[in-house]
């Protein structure tokens, strides 16, 4: 905010300034006749006063009379001047020749000087010092009193909007990482009310269409499971029949892609629970040494070559942690699973805890993943389109169940190159406040 305050005072400032300096000079300018003419009204009587004191006195005293009024009228200043003397400009020469009074303005239009003729070759002049240095300090500390005032209207001005501007922000974010229900609650007499209520209306329809989409997915899963278990049974009962070996052969293949689309199927149904905004997780205390061992343990067998080396790094004092056991182990197995088909043959869990959090790492030494495909590889269906991946199986859901598994506990799921060579996947979960 005090970047925005700070530019905006600037900018009021400066265009405040030089409006106050430029445009009374203009006006000064256009009307100048209209301000000379007000200026000898103003001083008419005091010359014409100033003037009847001199004609009551010979003309020898005039010098003297001045030096006296002078005295009378300090801080004004009286003297008397030739009328053909150098200073003055020829329109004001020939107006005192003419016998008639001149004046002359400075800033503001305020008077500096005024002459009026005494005779034809003498005139008194009156001027008007510049301000003492105390009076014009008073007026540039009403000036800076008006700076101040100023901010403090820009300020009063702006916290309002700010506060609302900072909620607009962290609705747009809380809805951009999931919390569908989030909304701005800024009242409409706001003046960014209209705008809040825009974007409240998208997040309603934008949650919506997710919640419609999430509901139809849901439903098509589980309606798809039934007839998928009766078609497995049914193949089942038919292989138990006596059959000729290609039949039982195209019979199991059946199977086996019954059993994939049954995969698939579970996959989705975990994907769209995840999802669910009021599905809330668990919150358990486990030894995480104990905890990661228990994973190792479960995709172990799933390990196609002997050769692959996993190795467990615990960095320093491994203590409890309190997270959701089956939704870490479900993103750790996934992570696990995909370094063991992608890896050469080294795959690395570290484990570390800090006073915010747990960091996991899971290192292969793999061909990796390219930089523009990072974050892409975390969308649902998302398959990178190398040929070693169309062997591996998989319908591009493991990562994706896997940052959300993370996500829902307020933790993040990212990737980078690991110090291996392959892939870096690195999970993150906070400690639970
Ligand atoms: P799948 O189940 O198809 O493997 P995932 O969501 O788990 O789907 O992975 C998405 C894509 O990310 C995969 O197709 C693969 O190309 C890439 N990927 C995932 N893990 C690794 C890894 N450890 N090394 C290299 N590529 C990986």
């Amino acid at each position: 905010m005090l970047r925005v305050l700070i530019r905006l005072y600037l900018i009021t400032i400066v265009t405040f300034s030089a409006a106050i300096y430029m445009i009374p000079d203009l006006v000064i300018k256009v009307f100048h006749e209209r301000f000379l003419s007000y200026n000898l009204d103003q001083s008419r009587g005091l010359q014409d006063l100033i003037v009847k004191q001199f004609h009551q006195v010979p003309t020898a005293q005039w010098t003297s009379l001045a030096q006296d009024l002078d005295q009378q009228f300090q801080p004004l200043e009286i003297a008397l001047v030739r009328i053909d003397d150098a200073d003055f400009s020829r329109y004001e020469h020939e107006r005192l020749q003419r016998g008639e009074k001149i004046v002359r303005m400075g800033n503001w239009g305020w008077r500096t000087l005024s002459v009026a003729p005494l005779d034809g070759t003498l005139a008194v002049k009156l001027t008007v010092p510049p301000d003492p240095m105390d009076v014009n300090l008073l007026y540039w500390s009403i000036n800076a009193l008006i700076g101040a005032a100023l901010l403090a209207c820009l300020l009063i001005w702006l916290r309002p909007h700010w506060r609302d501007l900072e909620r607009l922000k962290s609705t747009a974010e809380r809805f951009g990482k999931g919390h569908l229900s989030e909304r701005t609650q800024i009242p409409p007499r706001s003046n960014i009310g209209s705008l809040a209520s825009v974007f409240d209306t998208m997040a309603g329809d934008i949650e919506n269409l997710l919640n419609q989409q999430r509901d139809l997915l849901n439903a098509v899963s589980h309606e798809l499971r039934t007839p998928l278990t009766r078609l497995d049974f049914g193949l089942a009962l038919a292989l138990s029949d006596d059959l000729p070996a290609a039949s039982r052969e195209r019979l199991q293949g059946l199977v086996a892609h019954i059993r994939e689309l049954d995969e698939l199927v579970l996959e989705l149904l975990s994907y769209s629970r995840l999802q669910n905004p009021a599905w809330v997780p668990e919150q358990v205390d486990v030894p995480l040494d104990e905890f990661i061992d228990s994973i190792l343990g479960s995709v172990d067998d799933e390990l196609e070559s002997p050769q692959i080396v996993i190795d467990v790094l615990l960095h320093g004092q491994l203590e409890r942690f309190s997270l959701d056991p089956r939704l870490t182990a479900r993103a750790l197995q996934n992570l696990l699973r995909n370094a063991m088909r992608y890896c050469e043959k080294r795959i690395q869990v570290s484990v570390q805890v800090q006073p915010q959090g747990c960091e996991i790492w899971v290192d292969d030494d793999g061909i990796g993943i390219p930089d523009d495909e990072r974050e892409r590889i975390f969308e649902p269906f998302y398959r990178l389109d190398r040929s070693r991946d169309r062997a591996t199986g998989g319908f591009g859901l493991g990562l994706a169940i896997s940052r959300r598994a993370l996500e829902a506990q307020g933790g993040t799921l990212t990737v980078e190159p690991s110090p291996l060579g392959g892939a870096r996947f690195r999970l993150w979960l906070p400690t639970a406040v």
